[in-house]
C-alpha cells in the first residue's frame, strides 16, 4: 500500500517569553488501511504534530504531502474545506458544543459541508445506533457520560467519511473499562481506505496499533508492533 500520509522534516518552534522548539525535524510516512498510535510523555509534542497533520496549525518549515499533494499552510480557506471532508478528529474531553443535543451535535458537522439537513440527520441517526447511543439522542454532553461524549465525538467525526482520523488522547479521562469500550470503536474504524492515528499515554493502547510511534527529542521512532 502506497504512503498516504508524508511529513518530511517537520520543525515547530512556539516563540512566547520563551521559545520552545517542539518537532526538530520529524519525518514519518503514513499507510492507509493502517492504525498508528503515538506516545510520548506530556509536552514531547503529540498534539502539536497532530495540529500540524489535521492542518489546524503550521509547522515553522518543513512539508507535508496527503496522497502526493503538496499542503500548503498558508491557504486557510482551502485548508478549511480539506480538513472538513477529509479528517475527522477526536480530542481528550469537551469537544462536544455544549448547546446542542448528541444528534445535533453529530449532523452539525456534516452540515458543514453539505447543505442536505434531512440526509445529515438520517445519517447522524444510523451513528447513534452504531455508537450505541439511540436512546440519548436528545440528550446534552452535560447529561451524558464521559464516555459517552466520547462516542458522540466518534461520531461525530466520521459522519463524513474521513480518510484520516486524528484522536488525541481520546480515552485519556475514562477509567479504564470504559476506555477500552471507546478504544474498541476507534479501532472499529479501521478500513482499508482510512488511515487513523491516535496518541496516547496508555502503553496497553499503543500496542495495539499497527505502528507506534514514540516521540523522542523532538522526532519520533516508529515501531512495527
Ligand atoms: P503533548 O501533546 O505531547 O503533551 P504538546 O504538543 O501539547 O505536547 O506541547 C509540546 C510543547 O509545546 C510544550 O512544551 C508546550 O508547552 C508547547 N506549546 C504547545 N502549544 C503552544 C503554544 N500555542 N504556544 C507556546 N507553546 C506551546
Ligand atoms: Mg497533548
Amino acid at each position: 500500500m502506497n504512503n498516504f500520509l508524508e511529513l518530511k522534516n517537520i520543525h515547530k518552534t512556539f516563540k512566547t517569553e520563551k521559545t520552545v522548539k517542539v518537532l526538530k525535524g520529524l519525518s514519518q510516512k503514513f499507510k492507509k488501511g493502517k492504525i498508528y498510535s503515538l506516545m510520548g510523555p506530556s509536552g514531547s509534542g503529540k498534539s502539536t504534530l497532530l495540529n500540524i497533520i489535521s492542518l489546524i496549525d503550521k509547522p515553522s518549515s518543513g512539508s507535508m504531502k496527503f496522497d502526493k499533494f503538496q499542503i500548503d499552510f498558508n491557504n486557510n480557506g482551502k485548508n478549511d474545506i480539506f480538513r472538513a471532508a477529509k479528517i475527522g478528529i477526536i480530542y481528550q474531553q469537551n469537544n462536544l458544543l455544549a448547546d446542542f443535543t448528541a444528534l445535533e451535535n453529530i449532523y452539525l458537522a456534516s452540515l458543514s459541508l453539505h447543505n442536505d439537513k434531512k440526509l445529515a440527520i438520517s445519517k447522524a441517526k444510523q451513528l447513534l445506533k452504531l455508537v450505541k447511543l439511540s436512546n440519548r439522542s436528545d440528550h446534552y454532553p452535560s447529561q451524558l457520560s464521559g464516555g459517552e461524549c466520547q462516542r458522540i465525538a466518534i461520531a461525530r467525526a466520521i459522519i463524513n467519511d474521513p480518510e484520516v482520523i486524528l484522536a488525541d488522547e481520546p480515552t485519556g479521562s475514562l477509567d479504564m473499562n470504559t476506555a477500552k469500550d471507546v478504544f474498541k470503536l476507534l479501532s472499529s474504524q479501521k478500513k482499508s481506505n482510512k488511515l487513523i492515528i491516535f496518541a496516547t499515554h496508555n502503553r496497553f493502547f499503543a500496542k495495539k496499533a499497527d505502528y507506534l510511534l514514540e516521540m523522542t527529542n523532538g522526532s519520533v521512532k516508529t515501531t512495527n508492533v
